[in-house]
């Protein structure tokens, strides 16, 4: 297929068969695109019907796929992969004008998302609002948390629900972020401009974020530097994203850091573009962070009015409530306007990637240190790590301490360290029981093994991982059995079920949790063959609650 203008495919030529188009719903559909179709905007087109209509209409759905010229079963195929889409079949009632997520991720599980939920329950006009469970949404650390329509509430109160809900709009100035003039004046894309005019080399860039010992952030820790060259090695025109798709439970740095400071991140990730020589920049943010939308729309087109990047280089995309889009490919396809599954390897998204070109892959954080790390030398960034591990690393502190949010720490530091340190200590009558080092993918492990380092490949002998830095506290008030429970149930609903392995899999475990059946032998076999068997690392460590509940919690089992 030729491909259009930036990469992107046009729409197909193809006729759309199967139901009539009403004529009014396909004017409606040609007013929100307002122009030729692309075949990228999918989910785009997908977000404005709902945003404007309550819900997908199947009348919509129809006609959008007549104006973008796909089979109609391609179109709702996508619109039902998505968990925030509410479509409507003909002859079928709306949902409610209004929806409210309980956030049910394993923070706010321990901080009474279910007493919340029943609380609720008969509280609202069901006509009026509707209330459903939410996998995690970033609020962790002011847990339980909720979103009224897309505006969050966090700590979620009947009461303050109830306000939420008298006056649901996304507030225009939610995040106190700092403006692009701001960031300006404290010296901001000065190092850009530099490393465009040739003042810096990227290859010298390049050194620095080497020897800072720079890792991907987003969970995976692959040198960044590494990441750079072997984009560089491919043909150019090359892409590049941006994953803020974050949605491990238990993590929420990237929307704390950007909306300290939204401008940090955008002159990281045109360094990183320019040192790649990107022709494109989309920044993937979840969902669930509508007001981090608006800032983020805002600062791109302050980046544009200032002339420091070209009209609609920086595009921003909006994610769809799929868990599974937070990995590197899965993402991809959602950008190209496609189900979020993910891709089989190799190729490697280097090579392959963004509408078939090389492309670099960034998470938040990582493009969130480059100025720091450049400006003030690779060096003394790798100097700040401890036990043998290098720089400084966010993490994300939830559950049972007495100030939880994002702690800025030695990567490397321990458990009992970041608690006592950083956290202010256990939260009052609470006793340190075990802890989630990396969410709910990255395994569980008890209090005794609260002194080993947290960083990259420290926790694997363990069988656990570090992942995106989330760190969930339990106490001895907390039963393990139903923390697995919660994050077992969490991955068999977000797998995408391309592979049998994990979709069956994670069912299959979240049945033996329910029962208390913990037969050692059937989950080691489980546990094998999805690790084996499952494109992604989600099937891949989805097993991990279990085993550790297994390994490191027996007397839970009783
Ligand atoms: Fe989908 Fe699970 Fe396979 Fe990943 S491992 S591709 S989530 S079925």
């Amino acid at each position: 297929m030729t491909r259009g203008k930036n990469g992107t495919e046009p729409a197909r030529t193809r006729q759309p068969r199967g139901r009539t188009v009403d004529p009014t719903a396909l004017a409606e559909v040609h007013a929100l695109i307002g122009g030729e179709a692309r075949r990228d905007l999918l989910i785009e087109y997908l977000h404005g019907l709902q945003d404007r209509f309550g819900a997908l209409h199947a009348r919509h759905l129809t006609a959008l796929a007549e104006a973008m010229r796909l089979p109609q079963a391609e179109v709702f195929e996508v619109a039902s992969f998505y968990h925030h889409f509410d479509i409507v079949k003909e002859g079928e009632g709306a949902p409610a004008p209004l929806t409210l997520r309980v956030c049910d991720g394993v923070a706010c599980m321990l901080a009474g998302a279910e007493d919340l939920l029943a609380r609720l329950n008969g509280l609202f006009d069901p006509g009026r609002v509707r209330v459903v469970r939410a996998p995690c949404i970033g609020r962790c650390a002011e847990a339980p948390a909720a979103l009224v329509g897309r505006r969050a509430v966090a700590p979620a109160t009947p009461e303050l629900l109830a306000q939420a809900i008298a006056a649901p709009q996304v507030p225009a100035e939610a995040v106190g972020a700092t403006g692009f003039d701001a960031y300006r004046a404290g010296g901001g894309y000065r190092l850009l401009e530099a490393v465009r005019q040739g003042r810096l080399a990227v290859e010298r860039v390049i050194e620095e974020l080497a020897a800072a010992g720079l890792r991907g952030l987003g969970g995976a820790g692959f040198p960044a530097a590494r990441k750079w060259q072997i984009v560089r090695s491919f043909p150019s025109p090359r892409l590049m994203t941006i994953n803020a798709d974050e949605g491990e439970p238990g993590t929420f740095k990237d929307r704390v850091l950007l909306e300290r400071d939204p401008h940090r991140l955008l002159e990281g990730a045109l360094i990183a573009a320019a040192a790649v020589e990107a022709t494109g920049v989309y920044l993937y943010l979840r969902d669930e962070y509508a007001d981090l939308h608006a800032v983020m729309a805002r600062e791109i087109a302050a980046l544009e009015q200032a002339g420091l990047v070209g009209a609609g280089v920086i595009a921003l995309r909006r994610g769809a409530g799929a868990y599974v889009c937070g990995e590197e490919s899965a993402m991809l396809n959602s950008i190209e306007g496609r189900r979020g599954l993910p891709r089989h390897r190799p190729p490697y998204i280097a090579e392959t990637g963004l509408f078939g070109r090389p492309t670099l892959n960034h998470n938040v954080e990582t493009l969130f240190l480059i100025r720091d790390i450049v400006e003030k030398g690779g060096a003394r960034f790798a100097g700040q790590g401890l036990n043998g591990a290098t720089g400084l690393r966010s993490f994300s502190v939830s559950g049972r301490v007495n100030s939880p949010g994002l702690k800025s720490a030695p990567a490397g530091i321990t458990l009992n360290e970041l608690i006592a340190e950083h956290c202010g200590g256990m939260a009052p009558g609470h006793k340190l029981a075990g802890y989630l080092p990396g969410g709910a993918s990255g395994g569980m492990l008890p209090a005794r093994l609260a002194d080993l380092p947290l960083d990259f490949g420290r926790l694997e002998p363990q069988g656990c991982f570090i992942g995106s830095h989330a760190i969930v506290v339990f106490s001895q008030k907390d039963d393990p059995v139903a923390i697995a429970l919660n994050l077992m149930r969490f991955f068999a609903h977000e797998s995408c079920g391309q592979c049998t392995p994990c979709r069956v899999g994670t069912e299959k475990l979240v049945q033996m949790l329910e029962q208390r059946r913990f037969d050692a032998g059937l989950i080691a076999d489980l546990d094998h063959v999805m690790r084996q068997g499952s494109i992604c690392g989600l099937g891949q460590a989805a097993p991990n609650p279990v085993t550790c509940l297994i390994r490191y919690f027996p007397e839970a089992l009783a």
